[in-house]
């Protein structure tokens, strides 16, 4: 018996050996597991708890870079914005570093203005429009048209639409006298007061104003040559006939324009309230052709063409 009792000894020995490997295999696991886990990470990098939680919402990319990261007071409220593009952060915490400095971000306002360009000067970090997008191209202050670009398929309007001298590519008159008809049936008339403009024209335009009152004053009231969307032969100014630029916005043709523009393929291209996103002044006249479904998605969006090129065109 005696003897018997003392040979059982060496397994449990070895039995407990073993189970103690186990449990600190376990625990060794566990504490690997927390010290890389993304919560301990992210609260290495500062963010409280609340912060955490709607960090790990997140697409994985945001994730890793907060890790990796030391903590940003502009990181959350940036991501959470709609239109946020994780191309254009460092953009974004440049602008707020510059201008907002001690006064409370309008993170929404950041995010429009970097994702046009427009946190730059108009005319300085520009880039060559996307000629393959069709209808769609973007033009603006930091886009431009192909040097001296000029469209093949212009034709002249009739003076039924239009004031003398008006012309305008093919499917963009085509559009226009769908719209001018069904405005016309609710007794209302458009008519064209600007529509297709040369390279030449563009050019003599702003040089008149550029040499008589400055270039100041010139980049406030003209677009430069190639970065006109009268260019582009995708954009005219409407009126109602007697109306000019101070009263077309009272007029019952801009309130149906307004309504209705986007189901023949216009939008309207400066709106109001928006001049900083635009770079123009508020046009109620300006409509640009972009084809009738994209047009119901930049109205139906609520951005300016500018920023809805930025996030979903260009992205
Ligand atoms: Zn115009």
């Amino acid at each position: 018996m005696y003897y018997k009792r003392r040979i059982k000894k060496g397994p449990i020995i070895f039995i407990a050996i073993f189970i103690l490997i186990i449990i600190l295999v376990i625990c060794g696991i566990n504490l690997y597991k927390y010290y890389t886990s993304d919560e301990y990470l992210l609260s290495k990098a500062g963010y409280n708890e609340s912060e955490i939680q709607s960090i790990l919402k997140f697409d994985e990319k945001y994730i890793t870079y907060a890790k990796e990261h030391k903590y940003e007071d502009d990181f959350i409220p940036l991501i959470k914005e709609k239109y946020f593009l994780w191309k254009n952060y460092d953009e974004y915490i440049k602008y707020i570093d510059d201008v907002y400095e001690d006064k409370k971000v309008d993170y929404s306002k950041v995010i429009s203005l970097v994702n046009v360009g427009a946190n730059y000067e108009p005319y300085t970090h520009t880039k060559k429009a996307d000629m393959d997008k069709g209808y769609a191209i973007l033009v603006n202050k930091y886009t431009s048209l192909p040097e001296k670009y000029a469209p093949d398929d212009v034709v002249e309007m009739s003076n039924w639409y239009s004031y003398p001298g008006n012309s305008i590519r093919k499917d963009v008159y085509d559009a226009f006298k769908e719209m001018f008809n069904a405005a016309k049936e609710e007794g209302l008339t458009l008519i064209v007061n600007s529509s297709y403009r040369t390279y030449e024209v563009q050019k003599e335009i702003y040089d008149d104003y550029d040499d008589n009152r400055g270039r100041e004053y010139a980049d406030k009231y003209a677009a430069r040559p190639d970065f006109s969307e009268h260019q582009t032969g995708l954009s005219i100014d409407i009126f109602s006939p007697g109306s000019n630029m101070e009263s077309f916005e009272g007029t019952d043709e801009f309130k149906w324009l307004s309504e209705n523009s986007y189901k023949y393929g216009f939008i309207l291209r400066y709106p109001k309230d928006k001049e900083d996103i635009t770079g123009y002044n508020y046009e109620a006249w300006h409509y640009r052709y972009v084809g009738k479904d994209l047009a119901k998605k930049v109205y139906d969006s609520d951005l300016t063409y500018d920023e809805y090129y930025a996030y979903y065109l260009d992205n």
